[in-house]
């Protein structure tokens, strides 16, 4: 079943001279439950594709649809529900409120939206993340690996359709790293989630279903893996 599909999705900053194309004229499909790499040369245009399919950027052109939404035709609020409710972000640096704890990192897009609490939903997620002794802990108390787990227990807090993550492990050294994109894709395919993640490591892009090159703007690769071959 399709998830995200992307129709002559262009996208330009500035203009006359100072004019950058970032993304020209992508088209793709993501499946549901699809874990797809995404990467590419510094300055590509992986970043800007990520964030125009989580509806934080907004196109020059063409059209992203999510579960059939096409969500640039959405008025502005619509939008900002789509991004808290069907969109979960991944960050390299984490992004977490320094005075909250673990918890209630992983809870405020639930609290922001006064959205009642799945306890068994989120318990399990702290589980699965293992992050159950570290409930009370604020980030400052954290590792380097625990801080990026809680930001992924933020990202899944509302059972999102779309994970994306930029360069999630860019920070963490390679024992981390691959423990956290392990954790992740434990948890999106639990939970038949569509995951989209930015690497420059190619040992974790071989862990994806798909991987997508991005060089100048344009795909310029789409390739299947079957466990982690081409
Ligand atoms: P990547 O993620 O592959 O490194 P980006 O999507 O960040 O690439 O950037 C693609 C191109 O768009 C680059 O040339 C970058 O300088 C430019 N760009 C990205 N964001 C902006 C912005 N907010 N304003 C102007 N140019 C931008
Ligand atoms: P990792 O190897 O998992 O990244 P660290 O070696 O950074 O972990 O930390 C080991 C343990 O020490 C972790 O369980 C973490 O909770 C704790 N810890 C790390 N930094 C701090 C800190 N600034 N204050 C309190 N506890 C910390």
């Amino acid at each position: 079943m399709e998830v995200v599909k992307i129709v002559d999705l262009c996208k330009s900053y500035g203009t006359g001279e100072m004019k950058v194309d970032a993304v020209k004229n992508i088209n793709f499909t993501i499946n549901k439950g699809e874990f797809i790499a995404v990467v590419g040369p510094s300055g590509s245009g992986k970043s800007t594709l990520l964030h125009l399919l989580g509806g934080v950027d907004i196109p020059t052109s063409g059209k992203v649809y999510v579960d059939g939404i096409d969500i640039f035709g959405l008025s502005e609020k619509e939008l900002a529900v789509f991004r808290r409710r069907k969109v979960g972000f991944i960050f390299q640096f984490y992004n977490l409120i320094p005075v909250l704890t673990a918890e209630e990192n992983i809870l405020l897009p639930l609290l922001l939206d006064n959205k009642k609490i799945d306890k068994k939903y989120i318990n399990e997620l702290i589980s699965i993340l293992g992050l159950e002794d570290r409930r009370g802990h604020l980030p400052s108390e954290l590792s380097g690996g625990q801080q990026q787990r809680v930001s992924i227990g933020r990202a899944l807090a509302y059972s999102p359709s779309i994970v994306l993550a930029d360069e999630p492990t860019g920070n963490l050294d390679s024992e981390n790293s691959k423990e956290i994109v392990d954790l992740l894709k434990l948890s999106v395919k639990k939970y038949n989630q569509t995951l989209v993640l930015i690497t420059h490591d190619l040992d974790i892009a071989s862990q994806a279903d798909r991987i997508i090159t991005i060089e100048d703007g344009s795909i310029t690769k789409n390739e299947v893996l079957y466990n982690g071959k081409l």
